[in-house]
């Protein structure tokens, strides 16, 4: 797989210029994208308007800065002034926002080359990508299987050589579960570690942008890129860039271990997991038996918690001032009604309700209250943990993809998102790393979990890892470009 390091030295060593890479990438995608599904939009035109600019920095003797040149993904949650941003839904089919997000700010200042808009779950709401109203993105290590979600198309872009990088969100394991799935690195940084200005909400409280690469030098490299200062975004906290911390040493590193995580999991995963804290400990770090019997609550808290704000959020598509709109109506209110049925999705609708009833006069002490107090309690168990451990080590995913279609029950497919959202509702940084395969080739991922604002520790435990296994868990899909 390439990495950013390859595009900068062809760029450097003027083995090609930045229109000829993205040429090439944009060539793959006209060939590939039919098949994968990894882009809703394709954005030639932003694509070689910036490799142009970077070919005449380049010309005159400029230095480039780290992303520079380098073509990437971005979901299709993020908004993009020039370009259409539609969630993946219906409701924002034709939506062109009025403003850049902050990250996208950052990197058209830099003359990154965006490639085109990332397929996804629609509103972010999903595990498989399945519920993208353009059709789910496939996983190009095998096309029956999804990529995963919600950030899926990102990670199909990535894996399937259509894309260097990605930038996803995750509100519940959006960035890591599609990067477990798809055989990358996937970094869901600490709140508020990066701006969210611009990122389409769906649960505020829990979203965070992040990046989906193949190595974990790129991750951190695109880490620091997006995350300088946004005055506009008031949770947003600024933080030190972390890829000069980062050594790859896990010697003498605690690393806490919670049987409940192992729980459930594919046989296949399992393997691959114990065969990971192995690999950990014949490095030098110190594995910890620790204990999260909250883990179990992690779900109905999330799917409570993250309803809850989505149905506030989503509140705003009222077919007023922007969005889908019905075409037949006798009132304004069958207007508002008829235009959210036809505009969202199943799974959309599905959360507005659930998110509408547990903030119902009736219900809220019953199921959001208690939710927030779990909330705090799960928060506060991590802490514990990681006064005495540097991170915590879990699978990703307890599967690997799934088929397309599996037609798996809403409850089923929540189920899968078991070791990922804990973090989310304790808004500390974890990455996930590939740590090998399934019987059939699908890759599996193994998470890292830090405290607030270490993901200096956790990228690190992680390039560890990754030299420690050299490479041998990273394959090529074979689809896309090659340098
Ligand atoms: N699968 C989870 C959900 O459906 C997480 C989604 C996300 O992180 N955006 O809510």
């Amino acid at each position: 797989m390439v990495k950013i390091s390859d595009i900068k030295q062809m760029l450097v060593s003027k083995q090609a210029s930045c229109t000829e890479i993205t040429r090439k990438y944009l060539d793959a995608c006209a060939k590939e994208n039919d098949t994968l599904r990894a882009y809703i939009t394709i954005t030639e035109k932003e694509a070689l308007e910036a490799a142009e600019k970077v070919d005449g920095k380049l010309a005159s003797g400029g230095v480039l800065s780290p992303l520079e040149g380098v073509p990437f993904c971005l979901k299709d949650n993020i908004s993009t002034s020039s370009v259409r941003t539609t969630c993946a839904s219906k409701m924002l089919e034709n939506y062109v926002p009025v403003y850049d997000a902050h990250v996208w700010q950052l990197l058209k200042e830099n003359n990154a080359v965006m490639l085109g808009k990332g397929n996804m779950d629609e509103f972010a709401m999903g595990s498989t990508c399945e519920t993208s109203y353009f059709g789910g993105a496939l996983n190009p290590h095998n096309t029956a299987h999804v990529a995963g979600g919600s950030s899926g198309g990102g990670a199909s872009a990535v894996a399937g050589g259509l894309a260097v990088y990605a930038i996803g969100s995750d509100t519940g394991g959006s960035i890591r579960q599609p990067a477990s799935f798809c055989g990358l690195v996937g970094l869901k940084p600490t709140y508020g570690a990066v701006s969210r200005r611009g990122l389409i909400a769906y649960a505020s409280s829990f979203d965070q942008i992040g990046p989906i690469t193949s190595c974990v030098e790129d991750a951190a490299a695109v880490f620091d890129a997006i995350t300088c200062t946004d005055p506009m975004d008031m949770t947003h906290k600024s933080r030190r860039p972390v890829s000069p911390l980062i050594m790859g040493e896990i010697r003498g590193m605690k690393i806490g271990v919670a049987h409940e995580f192992f729980e459930g999991l594919n046989p296949d995963v399992k393997c691959c997991l114990e065969k990971a804290i192995s690999t950990c400990r014949e490095m030098g770090a110190e594995i910890i038996d620790v204990s999260f019997p909250l883990l179990k609550y992690s779900l109905p808290a999330y799917y409570i918690l993250a309803c809850a704000e989505a149905s506030s959020n989503l509140g705003r598509y009222d077919a007023i001032r922007y969005g889908y709109k019905t075409e037949n109506y006798s009132s304004l209110d069958e207007m508002i009604c008829l235009s959210r049925s036809e505009g969202f999705g199943a799974e959309v609708r599905r959360r507005i309700l659930l998110g509408t009833y547990v903030l119902s006069a009736g219900y809220f002490d019953a199921y959001y209250k208690k939710a927030q107090k779990l909330r705090a309690s799960i928060t506060q168990k991590f802490s514990q943990i990681l006064e005495r451990c540097d991170c915590i080590l879990t699978p990703t995913v307890p599967v690997t993809a799934m088929k397309c279609g599996s037609n798996m029950s809403p409850v089923e497919m929540y189920q899968s998102d078991i070791c990922t959202v804990s973090v989310n509702i304790a808004g500390v940084p974890a990455v996930s790393v590939p740590c090998g395969f399934d019987a059939s080739g699908l890759p599996v991922g193994m998470q890292l979990i830090g405290g607030h604002f270490r993901e200096d520790v956790i990228l690190n435990a992680a390039l560890a890892f990754e030299r420690g296994s050299s490479g041998c868990y990273i394959k090529d899909s074979g689809l896309g470009v090659k340098l």
